[in-house]
């Protein structure tokens, strides 16, 4: 079984910065990532403007140079591609961690691959690999996606975009502007005040000039082959509909944390058990690192924000080890 003293399970902005730490300071490290390099990236849309500027997005310094002041996604994936690969980092692609589980002092870290051991395990696996879901009959239906690619798919067809923050703000305007005829659905009295500041005023104007229907305070009831039913405060009104992108935001995988030791707070956040100062977890060498600390609260980490959580980590597993060769 090969060794490394940490073990870093997500290959996304944060993990590749825990590894670029990890590096710099003398530890043997691997990545294990289940899809490409920085998978959450990949799988945006494929037009998506990062509400950061880029250099809230670097790491390690690393200069990150875009055309406008906030990067696309393909200048995302061209800069932490490069960093990758230029810093030569042992990354694993398309390998799945499924299970980490103590052994000895340290962990066994089980992938889709094979297993490894480890002294330190670093969670930085994001919150986008499941979508918070509706809940609705219909809602498998292969017309109902959770996450929006292309508007190109879309044009001249009916499409309900359910949500009113960024993902499904930009997914409207995009597919409206590429000929689908498209319906918002809102649950709450107005668009979301996170959305990017200049493209607010863009859907505001597209749904007062009666461009894109919005419907308020109204939440889907069922979808059907070629309808969708929402309840409106007017009562229940039933679309014509070909596709639904239902972009409801994401949520961090808990059972994956839990069956690890993790704790998990009791209200609705959810929030994973971690001494803020170190990132170290209630399981003593297991570290979170990145968005996965927000819980259900998953505006609170950005890249921006959470960058920092790889330099606290390792700096924390090296005072730990001092500390230890002192006794
Ligand atoms: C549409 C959209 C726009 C956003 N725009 C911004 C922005 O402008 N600025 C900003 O700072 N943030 C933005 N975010 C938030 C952004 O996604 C995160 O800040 C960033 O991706 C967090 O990096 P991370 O490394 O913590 O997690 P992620 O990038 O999600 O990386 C986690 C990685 O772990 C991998 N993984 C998960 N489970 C496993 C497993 N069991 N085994 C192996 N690998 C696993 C995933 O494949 C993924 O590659 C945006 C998010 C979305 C959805």
């Amino acid at each position: 079984m090969e060794h490394f003293r940490v073990v870093i399970i997500g290959g996304g902005p944060i993990g590749i910065a825990c590894a670029l730490e990890a590096k710099q300071k003398g530890l043997s490290y691997v990545i294990l990532e289940k899809g490409p390099i920085v998978n959450s990236l990949f799988n945006y849309p494929i037009n998506m403007q990062f509400f950061s500027s880029s250099e809230k997005l670097e790491i390690d310094g690393i200069p990150f140079i875009s055309k406008e002041a906030k990067p696309k996604r393909n200048e995302a994936l061209e800069y932490y591609r490069r960093i990758v690969t230029s810093n030569n980092l042992n990354i694993r692609l398309f390998e799945k961690v499924e299970k980490v589980e103590a052994s000895g002092s340290g962990f066994t870290v089980r992938s889709s691959k094979q297993e490894y051991s480890a002294d330190k395990v670093i969670v930085a696996t994001g919150f986008y690999d499941l979508p918070n879901t509706l809940d609705v009959p219909g809602e498998d239906l292969p017309k109902v996606s959770h996450y929006y690619k292309d508007p190109h798919f879309y044009a001249s067809q009916k499409l309900a975009v359910i949500g009113a923050s960024n993902s499904a703000i930009d997914a409207a305007l995009e597919c409206w502007r590429k000929g689908a005829e498209v319906s918002l659905i809102i649950r709450g009295a107005e668009v979301g005040q996170r959305v990017k500041y200049w493209v607010r005023p863009d859907i505001i104007n597209r749904i007062e000039e009666g461009s894109i229907k919005a419907y308020y305070r109204s939440t889907v009831k069922e979808i059907k082959e070629s309808e969708i039913i929402i309840n409106t405060p007017e009562g229940e009104v039933t679309l014509e509909n070909d596709f639904v992108l239902a972009l409801t935001g994401y949520k961090p995988n808990f059972e994956f944390l839990e069956s690890m030791g993790i704790e998990l707070s009791d209200d609705e956040k959810r929030l994973p058990r971690y001494n803020p100062e170190t990132m170290e977890t209630n399981v003593p060498g297991i570290y979170l690192a990145g968005v996965i600390c927000g819980g259900m609260e998953t505006h609170k980490w950005f890249i921006e924000n959470s960058r920092v959580h790889a330099q606290m980590i390792v700096d924390d597993i090296l005072r730990k080890k001092a500390v230890a060769s002192e006794h």
